[in-house]
């Protein structure tokens, strides 16, 4: 149970400015996270780490001397926005390059990637390491595809030692991935985690039980055992992690790592064996860490990571480092002589529309309203959905999404926008603080459709069918989706090859909307039926059979709200 919150929508910003507050002389706040507030010479690389909240010390625990130069802070369990990543790599920026380095899951891959290609785009030298060391989450040949948790913590300290040893990007990115290549975890839980403000945790364990291969997000495991002694769980975990160990490996970093509610001395109980094991195996252990390390909420549980270091990987996990969260030696934490302040919000800018555009504008504006009232009143349900199977956080970033979208639309059309620029206003204000996976291609999917409307003319039945056409079409680029995969372009496609051929029929748009919203409902139904395999929810692909896919549910939902006030509109 998280019982300690205000509004649990503010609770991620509440707990940054909080935790600034008590770490002012390690970080300052950013729009989007969080920097050193300390000194870092000029040209050194800038490690920018992230993902979403509820993971402490994991991420801004994290930033400090020796280790992270900024952690970019997601809302709770939702990976952050690609402008939020940007905002914060720029503030994080020394001059010699930044990389980003985050745990693989879909929506960071999305937003982070997004970030990159803006920031290289505007001139900067950028690399990503994505951390991959869950080794439940998809099989050793397919090390790619695996989650990133706790193990993160040793790739972002190798990272942030080889930038402190004044090495250039492309040498602190392959020693990051290398560090990455040789460290594996494995994790159990025995209960999960309520998030704030929620009734229900995002699973639960029955007692005496324990679930195997958890996610850091309140994914559920991959199996279920009696519930071992300290001793059998430590022989369990070293046992299935030793089957990895790579050739020559005879000296690793380990991390025992409680995920929330587990004691310090529950912990040293279990690392008492796990020693003795390791040792027994011919492992020299290196600086071991027991304690909270990446946590997820109040969860109960554990893992454990092996990180089989080489000479160079050993000086780096040894290195000094002074973080909120993590210390190590003696880094100075020298105050930085002036701060550079991050650019003040550039407003977009309105371009000229005409009488049209504008008469279309305000249906858009009012369509935007219906969604973010329709969202919030199946917010819940949505996140029940995608707690099936993914991390439950649907209905909160849908509620997020919409309702920026539909404050920014409003904002837009009193300065004076065009339907395509409203548009644009509302896909930036949606992803922006949706952040998630499905944050990031409604975004995408906005930015198309308003992009292909333009400020000038109807929004007739042909330019919307264009439109429609465009989001899907990109929205299909962006995520990599392809049909069957149970997402939300499951739902997309139908709905847009129904308007298609209504408008085609010379159908009115009113109609139009109508079929789709219909195919939209019924394919999203069909969602049932299939197995995940994109996404958070693909790692547990057989439990969310018989439950429809979160986004397609929530399209649906979306394309029938149109349809709804364009029909009230039009009588
Ligand atoms: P996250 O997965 O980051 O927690 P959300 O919970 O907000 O984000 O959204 C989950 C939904 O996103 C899924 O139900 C699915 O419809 C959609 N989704 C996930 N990955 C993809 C993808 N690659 N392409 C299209 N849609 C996707
Ligand atoms: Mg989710």
């Amino acid at each position: 149970m998280t019982r300690l919150f205000n509004d649990p929508a503010a609770f991620a910003d509440e707990m940054t400015e909080g935790f600034v507050a008590a770490h002012g002389h390690r970080v300052r706040q950013v729009p989007g996270g969080v920097v050193r507030s300390t000194a870092t010479p000029a040209g050194r690389v800038a490690v920018v780490v992230g993902g979403g909240s509820g993971h402490y010390p994991a991420f801004a625990g994290l930033v400090g001397p020796g280790l992270a130069d900024g952690a970019v802070v997601g809302n709770v369990f939702a990976s952050p926005s690609a402008r939020q990543v940007a905002t914060v790599a720029r503030a994080a920026d020394h001059g010699g390059g930044i990389l980003l380095t985050y745990g693989n899951y879909a929506g960071d891959c999305l937003n982070f990637d997004a970030a990159q290609d803006d920031l290289r785009a505007a001139g900067l030298d950028v690399e990503t390491v994505r951390v991959t060391d869950d080794i439940f989450s998809a099989p050793d040949a397919e090390r790619d595809r695996r989650r990133g948790i706790a193990g993160d913590l040793v790739v972002f300290k190798v990272a942030g030692a080889a930038a402190a040893e004044g090495r250039g990007l492309a040498e602190v990115a392959a020693l990051a991935r290398r560090a990455n290549d040789r460290t594996r975890t494995m994790g159990v839980a025995f209960s999960g985690c309520t998030l704030p403000g929620a009734a229900e945790p995002l699973f639960t364990v029955p007692g005496g039980r324990m679930a195997i291969g958890l996610g850091i997000h309140g994914e559920p495991g991959f199996a279920e055992q009696a519930l071992p002694t300290a001793d059998g769980l430590a022989d369990l975990l070293v046992e299935r992690l030793l089957v990895e160990r790579p050739d020559k490996g005879d000296r690793a970093a380990v991390l025992l790592n409680g995920l929330g509610s587990v004691k310090h001395e529950e912990l040293f109980v279990v690392y008492r064996r796990v020693a003795e094991r390791l040792a027994g195996a011919g492992v020299t252990i290196v600086a071991p860490e027991v304690g909270e390390l990446c946590t997820s909420f109040d969860m109960a549980g554990v893992s454990l990571t092996l990180a089989w270091l080489d000479a160079d990987l050993e000086r780096l996990w040894l290195a000094p480092a002074d973080a909120a969260g993590f210390h190590r030696g003696r880094a100075a934490l020298v105050p930085a002589a002036a701060q550079v302040e991050v650019a003040p919000k550039v407003e977009i800018e309105v371009p000229e529309a005409d009488r049209e555009s504008r008469d279309a504008a305000a249906v858009v504006v009012e369509v935007l309203h219906a969604m973010a009232v329709t969202i919030d009143a199946h917010a819940d349900e949505l996140g029940r959905i995608d707690a099936v199977a993914g991390d439950g956080d649907h209905g909160i970033g849908m509620r997020r999404g919409t309702g920026a979208a539909a404050a920014a639309a409003r904002d837009a059309y009193d300065r004076g926008a065009g339907a395509g620029s409203l548009l644009t206003a509302a896909a930036q204000a949606w992803s922006d603080r949706a952040g998630g996976t499905s944050g990031a291609l409604w975004g995408v999917a906005l930015r198309s459709f308003g992009r292909t409307v333009g400020d000038h003319g109807r929004l007739d039945e042909e330019t919307t069918a264009r439109a429609l056409r465009a989001a899907r079409e990109a929205v299909c680029a962006a995520g990599g989706a392809e049909p069957g995969d149970k997402t939300m372009v499951d739902a997309l496609i139908p709905l847009d090859l129904a308007f298609a051929a209504t408008v085609r029929g010379g159908g009115a748009a009113v109609d139009a909307w109508d079929a789709a919203a219909t195919a939209a409902e019924k394919a999203a139904d069909n969602t049932r039926n299939l197995l995940p395999r994109k996404g958070r929810a693909r790692p547990h692909a057989e439990r969310s059979l018989g439950t429809p896919d979160a986004g397609a549910v929530s399209l649906s939902l979306v394309a029938r709200t149109v349809h709804d006030v364009l029909r009230k509109v039009s009588s």
